[in-house]
């Protein structure tokens, strides 16, 4: 797809994707990990690009900030232990650990997680292992409803994964990858990055026809876009 370089503009980090596809315009994205992404046109120049940086410079400081705000908000724990708040589909369960022996077990009662946990048993990749098994059944169901829309053919080839720095992605096969964090996130916004990455097995890029189909099945998809940035920690923490 092109080259991606890093390097800091006026003290603002920035990733230079250089994009075939794109014949003049400079684009800025921040993808969901907080940091911004140039799309560049193969021909443009060093000072193309510095302008562009310094020209935006307003907005760009302006994003910023907002990314610092949201993470200061977030109410979830960042180590996972015993009484630790951890995210489930929007909401906050705590976690009530005790000591056991024989199998680990993990049991959901209303906004607590129950985990029997075993001598030697690492709690946080139990919880990891959790998230993945609820992971399966959301994102399944929602991409077998999915192959009811007109252009998908079957339910899609897919995987999910734990991500840093992005909530989906469709490869050129059409092969779908989630990321695992999404569980945290309400389904709503799961939703959302799950028709996002399926309107991209029929249009390969972020055009205005991708975005018209996008529109069209889900009229607010950009508030649901804007609301999951609110979960960037949620990534950053790997
Ligand atoms: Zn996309």
């Amino acid at each position: 797809m092109g080259s991606v370089t890093r390097t800091v503009i006026d003290e603002i980090a920035v990733e230079v994707r250089r994009n075939a596809r794109r014949k003049t315009r400079i684009g800025l994205v921040f993808d969901p990990a907080g940091h911004l992404i140039l799309d560049v046109p193969f021909q443009a120049t060093a000072a193309d690009i510095k302008s562009a940086v310094v020209e935006h410079k307003r907005w760009i400081h302006h994003r910023l900030r907002v990314l610092k705000d949201e993470m200061r908000d977030q109410p979830i724990s960042s180590v996972v232990e015993d009484g630790a708040l951890i995210g489930f589909l929007g909401e906050s369960l705590r976690l009530a650990v005790t000591d056991g022996s024989g199998r680990a077990k993990i049991e959901r009662v209303g906004n607590r997680l129950n985990i029997r946990l075993p001598e030697g048993r690492d709690l946080a990749a139990l919880v990891r292992r959790w998230y993945r098994t609820q992971a399966a059944d959301v994102f399944s169901g929602l991409l077998v409803r999915s192959a009811q829309l007109p252009w998908v053919d079957g339910v899609p080839a897919w995987r999910q994964q734990f991500m840093k720095s992005q909530w989906g992605s469709c490869s050129v096969k059409g092969r779908i990858s989630l990321n695992t964090h999404l569980i945290q996130t309400p389904v709503r916004l799961i939703e959302y990055v799950v028709l996002h990455e399926l309107c991209h097995l029929k249009h390969m890029n972020h055009s205005p026809r991708f975005y018209g189909l996008l529109q069209k099945h889900m009229p607010d998809w950009d508030m649901r876009r804007r609301e999951l940035r609110k979960y960037i920690p949620v990534l950053l923490r790997g």
